[in-house]
């Protein structure tokens, strides 16, 4: 499971949280949102930001929204001990389809296991309001439990091109050779190919970032540019 990181600009300071003893569940009740739209919202509202510690997308991305180890700003008087996930959509009028469902029960399975929580609550177990919808599968998630890991790919790739010195994604293609290389290797057997990684951009690994690119309707010359990178780091087999 890869959470993708993010930072914000806060209008004003965030505060550790001393506890966590639940999960509580949300909707966005809009049915398109990014973070920033989220945060853009919640500035609005003259917080400090981004409320939700993380938003799940109904492309089964992962985003993390205001840093986990603080105190959110998303079920008043429930924020002081609780992590809050939001789901993307507005389930009083639509169903969530198998991608985000998966990914909302990757999240809280791992959240629940990494702070040993039995508590998942909606919004709606502890303020009067209907969020997160009557149509979200809230028994679904409290009865599965996924055992994950957290992806740190993303971690390692974005300190290699830091290390490296480019500023952005850098184009990687056929005769590359080293650690970006290994990288993308390591990405594309993640999402389900086989390749041997020894960080050189042979034939094999050209003609899986092919399929790759192919699958994904990208253009496919094998070469690893700005749009390929960008499905690299969603990471999701198709
Ligand atoms: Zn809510």
């Amino acid at each position: 499971m890869q959470i993708i990181r993010k930072k914000y600009n806060w209008a004003s300071p965030l505060f550790k949280r001393n506890k966590t003893n639940r999960i509580i569940l949300h909707h966005a009740q809009a049915k398109t949102c990014s973070v920033e739209d989220i945060h853009q919202w919640h500035l609005k509202k003259g917080w400090s930001g981004i409320g939700y510690h993380f938003l799940v997308r109904k492309d089964g991305t992962i985003y993390q929204g205001r840093p986990e180890d603080t105190i959110g700003a998303h079920a008043k008087g429930a924020n002081h001990d609780s992590i809050g996930i939001c789901a993307e959509g507005d389930f009083m009028k639509e169903e969530m389809n198998p991608l985000q469902l998966n990914a909302l029960i990757d999240l809280v399975s791992y959240i629940k296991n990494k702070y040993h929580l039995s508590s998942i609550k909606r919004h709606k177990d502890v303020a009067s309001t209907d969020c997160p919808g009557t149509h979200f599968p809230f028994s679904t998630i409290i009865s599965s439990n996924h055992i994950v890991l957290e992806d740190t790919w993303l971690q390692r790739l974005n300190q290699e091109i830091k290390k490296q010195g480019f500023r952005t994604y850098p184009t990687v293609k056929r005769d590359a050779q080293g650690k970006i290389t290994r990288l993308i290797q390591e990405r594309l057997n993640f999402v389900g190919f086989n390749l041997k990684i020894d960080g050189i951009f042979g034939i094999n690994t050209e003609k899986a970032v092919k399929k790759f690119q192919n699958n994904r309707n990208l253009k496919v010359d094998g070469i690893v540019g700005k749009k390929t990178w960008s499905y690299l780091i969603k990471g999701i087999k198709v």
